[in-house]
């Protein structure tokens, strides 16, 4: 992808997210063993894989959901960092959390909307609350994004009154109303119909070709060859094979990979 939005300036060098050896166990159960991972600026980086493979772990160290024993994340060369040990292990502070989740903006499988809120309270609830940002100015780039995914006109209901699809772009259109330097995506359109997957589909494509930065975990083939600058295919905790997505859908190159695009064809 070579078209950038507007509010991603190109002076700033640093991968958006850097990812260097990263382990992460729970408990014995090592489910990360050493992912080494670059989301440049205006890149898409899928990540494909089996179920338990990793994917979303991974995901959720980045924005700080999850810690991790060993390596290391940076942030647009910034060190994200948990202190303590066992247990205690903590952010480093409070203030770098909501920086990461602020600029590292997930959206998950399931929407996670607010029920008892409406569309565009969900949307403006986070960069009101926890950003502090005027209210009036965030309402006008809710109701903007909401336009952008196509739901403008859903602004008072409550997502229990919207579609699967609907829902999910929603979820998209909170994602960007926090202004992120980048969007991580986890299996945005696993728990849809089919027909309501292409919804999303196209919308997140949009979000592509614009210039976004995503991390992309994905079961949908098609959707990562079509818009991926990268993909990445985890097995079991490891990288085992990468590369741009011509190569590998198109000549994998290890059994793992070609076993398992046999299955997902
Ligand atoms: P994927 O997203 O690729 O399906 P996950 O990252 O969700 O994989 O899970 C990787 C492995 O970690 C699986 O074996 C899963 O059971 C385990 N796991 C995930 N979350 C937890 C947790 N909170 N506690 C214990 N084990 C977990
Ligand atoms: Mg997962």
């Amino acid at each position: 992808m070579t078209a950038r939005t507007e509010d991603q300036p190109r002076t700033n060098a640093a991968p958006v997210i850097e990812i260097r050896d990263l382990h992460k166990s729970y408990g014995s159960l090592e489910v990360l063993k050493g992912v080494d991972l670059v989301a440049p600026r205006g890149h898409v980086v899928s990540l494909i894989g089996s179920s338990g493979s990793g994917k979303s772990t991974l995901l959720r160290c980045c924005n700080l959901l999850e810690d991790s024993q060993q390596g290391e994340i940076l942030f647009e060369g910034e060190a994200v960092r948990w202190k303590g040990e066992g247990m205690a292990r903590h952010p480093a502070d409070r203030a770098q959390v909501i920086r990461i989740r602020t600029n590292l903006s997930m959206v998950f499988q399931q929407f996670n909307l607010w029920s008892h809120l409406t569309i565009l309270q969900n949307v403006m609830e986070a960069p009101v609350t926890v950003l502090g940002r005027p209210r009036a100015e965030v309402e006008a780039a809710a109701r903007r994004y909401l336009d952008k995914v196509g739901i403008g006109d859903k602004c008072d209901a409550y997502p229990a009154q919207l579609s699967g699809g609907q829902q999910q772009r929603a979820a998209i259109a909170r994602a960007l109303c926090m202004e992120p330097r980048a969007l991580l995506f986890d299996e945005p359109t696993s728990a849809l119909d089919p027909e309501l997957e292409q919804e999303v589909v196209r919308v997140i494509k949009a979000l592509a070709e614009e210039g976004r930065t995503m991390l992309l975990v994905t079961h949908d083939m098609r959707m990562a060859a079509d818009l991926s600058d990268h993909v990445v295919f985890l097995h079991q905790g490891r990288i085992e094979e990468q590369g741009p997505p011509d190569r590998l859908f198109g000549a994998p190159q290890t059994d793992r990979l070609r076993q398992f695009l046999s299955v997902t064809a």
